[in-house]
């Protein structure tokens, strides 16, 4: 990536932060009704964002709480039974998903005295982990001003940042879309789990893939796509 475009990148995400600071109580409110949002630490984060990959959020809240009832730390879930997380997982397309979330407990447990660790690089080579599993555990359950990217996230970079975000092959490792959004949480003014919400939801659920509600986004002012796609 050359300065001219890093230098883009930067001063995009910053401004979007200042638009996100502004409206973070407005935007926010709402996104507390999922049950992995109501004070998580570490662990509840860890078992969400295994749960809630290729899933959604409605199909995935009751075997959150299921999961976190019945397993209420890292060691009691590394020695879950594992044809039974398989049964609860697999009506949501995820029976590979019990295996690697017990093979990581496993590993979290054996090494880290029963806690999941605010370390990005260990839960990123954690077994079905990655770096937005790793930065959403630091953001909401750590307290960290961490960035995210996700598929999602990555699109909406990419409309507000026109060119800087090749999304081609693996959006969310894309170096532009990771640099916006360690600049736009590092200027988010306010709690970075509520920035991070503010992006993860916006994305999710207003920047759209075909028609993006403009109107009701709170980057509307710094986008350059939003001529484009005003809904
Ligand atoms: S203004 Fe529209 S296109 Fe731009 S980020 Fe918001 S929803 Fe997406």
């Amino acid at each position: 990536m050359g300065e001219a475009t890093e230098k883009k990148i930067v001063l995009a995400a910053r401004a979007a932060a200042k638009a996100a600071s502004r409206s973070a109580a407005e935007a926010h409110a709402g996104s507390e009704d999922y049950p992995w949002r109501k004070n998580p630490g570490p662990y509840e984060v860890f078992v969400a964002e295994y749960l809630l990959r290729k899933t959604t959020y409605k199909q995935a809240a009751p075997v959150f709480i299921w999961l976190v009832e019945e397993y209420p730390d890292i060691c009691s879930l590394a020695a879950a039974d594992e044809d039974l997380l398989v049964s609860r997982l697999k009506p949501l397309g995820l029976r590979g998903r019990a295996g690697l979330l017990v093979a990581a407990a496993r590993e979290v447990c054996r090494n880290h005295g029963g806690r999941v660790p605010c370390s990005r690089e260990y839960l990123e080579a954690l077994p079905g982990a990655g770096p937005y599993l790793a930065g959403a555990v630091l953001s909401f359950g750590c307290g960290e001003r961490a960035a995210i990217v996700d598929t999602g996230i990555a699109r909406l970079w990419g409309r507000i940042i026109p060119g800087a975000v090749k999304r081609l092959y693996s959006p969310h490792r894309d170096p532009g879309a990771w640099l916006a959004s360690r600049t736009y949480i590092e200027h988010f003014k306010g709690n970075p789990d509520v920035g991070n919400y503010i992006l993860l939801d916006t994305a999710r659920q207003v920047c759209l893939p075909k028609k993006p509600l403009c109107k009701q986004c709170p980057f509307k002012k710094t986008c350059k796509a939003r001529h484009k796609t005003l809904g």
